[in-house]
């Protein structure tokens, strides 16, 4: 009953602004205001807060819950490895059912050789032990001094120290001490650069450029997001992957492509780098694997690079997490991969694409202030400019996106607003089971948010 409710409301309250540090948030506004929301439950791409208010969820939580919510068979596999072997040590050999089950099935996925998994608890962990076992690759290879790792300027890889600081976005990577120097931030996208081409005024700021300045034997990876997302959904244009690709080879120097949002379904391929064929030495997974139902993360190699670490030493691999492996985390990630096939989920996300565009496309002729639309599977977004038609941006104070997001917010659409070096983009990544009329839906709430500019 609403009294009772009232109470629990209250309380909750209370307690989040007491005893819960929020990650990613405002401190400030939390002791000021509490709790942003407070959600209770969730079914299909809704999800519904403690005073009963539905939202669609345009984000998929944090670009991870992409079957939607209220899952009975993903909870039912979840309560029965839970009864069976809720947990089991991978260290020293040890071995389940469901991690040996899922690393096989995870082979038969992904693109190329990509053959053998290592398992963390997230997409952090997952870079952070990416960059490790490379490390460690190149130390017994005798090369100690390949340490350095390039990724791209906005790019988001996480928030453990070595993620941390290869994320481009200033933000994340400046939070705690300044960021290691074995980390570099290229410029994305100088594709000519990334060719050759070295009369470009931007070359000392391309991989390449970054590679003849440091040293060819000093970098161990390239990382980058096939589609950059926390940065503002931010698609490379063809060729730049396959131009990294070459350069990686022409270098011998490792690509690592992170799948973290793209993987699974995401852009309507089964993983990013698929949209433009190019299959990368290393991909680091985590979100869409469990749809976010529990907590999992991957790095998928090449057995090819296995077996070269077996030969080249016989020591211990002293590293690894408690959970990598989870029994009951990858009974979840299977049953996630078999609805992902068996519900054709991925073609279904090919088609919503067209739905998404289509209706992007109208935003932009109701909306002076919607350009730059785009789209791949769905994960999409849109630019608000003060002029399009003059490319005159938004005073910063203005915080445009985040105007526009809350207003999507009050009308029951959830959706995330990016907001980094005066760019204002809006970003759209429903559930990969988001329908059309669910589209529509989200659309007319835009379309209603966007008003607020007129
Ligand atoms: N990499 C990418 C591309 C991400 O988007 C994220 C999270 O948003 C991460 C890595 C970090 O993953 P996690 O938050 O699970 O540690």
């Amino acid at each position: 009953n609403v009294k009772n409710n009232q109470n629990l409301v209250d309380q909750l309250i209370e307690w989040d602004q007491k005893h819960f540090l929020h990650p990613t948030s405002s401190v400030r506004a939390h002791q000021q205001n509490g709790p942003e929301h407070i959600f209770m439950e969730g079914n299909g791409v809704r999800v519904k807060d403690i005073y009963g208010n539905e939202y669609i969820d345009g984000l998929s939580a944090l670009w991870n819950v992409n079957l939607g919510y209220g899952r009975t068979d993903l909870g039912e596999a979840a309560k029965k490895q839970m009864e069976t072997l809720p947990f089991s040590s991978s260290f020293n050999n040890y071995s389940n059912e469901q991690a040996i089950k899922l690393a096989h099935k995870i082979s038969k996925l992904a693109p190329g050789d990509l053959n053998v998994s290592f398992f963390t608890s997230g997409g952090s962990e997952s870079n952070e032990s990416v960059f490790k076992i490379i490390r460690h690759y190149w130390k017994l290879k005798g090369q100690e001094k390949r340490t350095k790792i390039i990724s791209l300027g906005r790019a988001y890889h996480g928030v453990t120290m070595g993620a941390s600081s290869a994320t481009g976005m200033d933000t994340f990577r400046t939070f705690s001490t300044a960021h290691s120097p074995d980390f570099i931030q290229a410029m994305p996208y100088l594709t000519d650069c990334e060719k050759g081409k070295k009369n470009d005024l931007n070359f000392e700021h391309s991989i390449r450029g970054i590679i003849e300045r440091e040293g060819e034997d000093k970098i161990a990876a390239v990382i980058l997001e096939p589609i950059q997302g926390a940065g503002g959904v931010n698609v490379p244009p063809g060729g730049y992957l396959q131009a990294v690709r070459d350069l990686c080879n022409e270098y011998g120097i490792f690509m690592i492509a992170d799948e973290v949002i793209c993987g699974f379904g995401r852009t309507g391929k089964m993983f990013g780098v698929e949209n433009w064929n190019v299959v990368p030495d290393f991909m680091t997974v985590a979100k869409g694997i469990t749809s976010g139902y529990i907590p999992l993360g991957a790095v998928i190699m090449k057995d090819s690079f296995r077996d070269e670490l077996a030969s080249l030493t016989d020591n211990i691999l002293f590293h690894g997490f408690t959970y990598s492996g989870h029994p009951t985390s990858c009974a979840v990630a299977l049953k996630t991969l078999e609805v992902l096939e068996n519900e054709n989920i991925i073609s279904h996300v090919k088609d919503m694409e067209a739905v998404v565009l289509e209706r992007f496309e109208t935003l932009k002729n109701r909306h002076f202030n919607v350009t730059n639309d785009r789209c791949v599977g769905l994960l999409g977004a849109f630019d608000v400019l003060k002029d399009p038609s003059s490319n005159t941006r938004f005073a910063p104070e203005q915080n445009a996106a985040m105007v526009v997001a809350r207003g999507c917010n009050k009308r029951g659409l959830i959706v995330r607003p990016v907001m980094y070096k005066g760019a204002n983009s809006v970003v759209f990544a429903p559930p990969l089971v988001a329908n059309k009329s669910d589209i529509n839906e989200a659309m007319n709430i835009f379309s209603e948010a966007l008003k607020e500019f007129e």
